[in-house]
């Protein structure tokens, strides 16, 4: 992975503001679930400086590791919340759709769809104390690989999202907020880790336009 939690500032470094910020120090933390992540470089390969698990890591960034989201138990059902969720989810249901195709560099509508039956039938909706700002996140945590055939464009494939691992329940995510990071992480098979907070804006835009918006920007000022 390409970021690590430095234990002594607590803050978030890229290996290059590492090298920088903290010395000696070669032991960082594991954004995603905590554990303890080291500096690798290969010196004889082309391989670029990483941070690196320690082996028979739990970590849900290594494929094998991944418990769905949808596999985890909630602590409570509340089926009085699952109707507002619902409803909140069909007002806003095209931006969810935008949401998540951002997020995802692009999705076949086919496949939302296929991520809203995978949590009805499960029905997460009823999680205890859910609100409406996790629902995309738990629509794409839902998905086991986003291959090909889900996704408009083919400049990203075969990544997955993985949530911060939950202390006992799933819902534990927006029940501990202090104790559970309110981020989500796209994997994607070069081992690039991408980080999006969890926010409740609908209207995010994707990475493919940032080329596009540079270019206009250069051109109007
Ligand atoms: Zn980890």
């Amino acid at each position: 992975m390409k970021y690590a939690i430095d234990k002594v500032a607590g803050k978030r470094y890229s290996i290059a503001e590492w090298k920088i910020h903290c010395e000696n120090r070669t032991i960082g933390r594991c954004e995603v679930c905590g554990e303890d992540v080291y500096i690798r470089a290969k010196e004889t390969t082309s391989t670029a400086a990483h941070f690196a698990h320690y082996q028979g890591t739990k970590c849900p960034t290594k494929a094998g590791n991944r418990t769905p989201f949808l596999n985890l138990r909630p602590s409570a059902i509340d089926e009085k919340n699952s109707l507002e969720i619902r409803q909140e989810l069909e007002r806003q249901l095209y931006k969810v759709y935008n949401k998540c195709s951002a997020l995802t560099g692009g999705l076949r509508i086919a496949t939302f769809r296929k991520l809203i039956q995978n949590c009805h039938q499960r029905n997460v909706w009823a999680y205890k104390g859910l609100t409406f700002k996790y629902v995309p996140y738990l629509l794409l945590a839902s998905h086991e690989k986003f291959v090909k055939e889900d996704l408009t464009s083919t400049a990203q494939i075969n990544f997955y999202f993985t949530l911060a691992p939950a202390i006992r329940y799933s819902d534990d995510l927006w029940n501990q907020q202090k104790n559970v990071a309110q981020s989500i992480w796209k994997v994607c098979p070069d081992g690039e880790i991408i980080n999006y907070p969890i926010d409740a804006d609908l209207d995010v835009e994707p990475e493919w336009f940032n080329s596009t918006r540079k270019q206009i920007k250069k051109m109007i000022f």
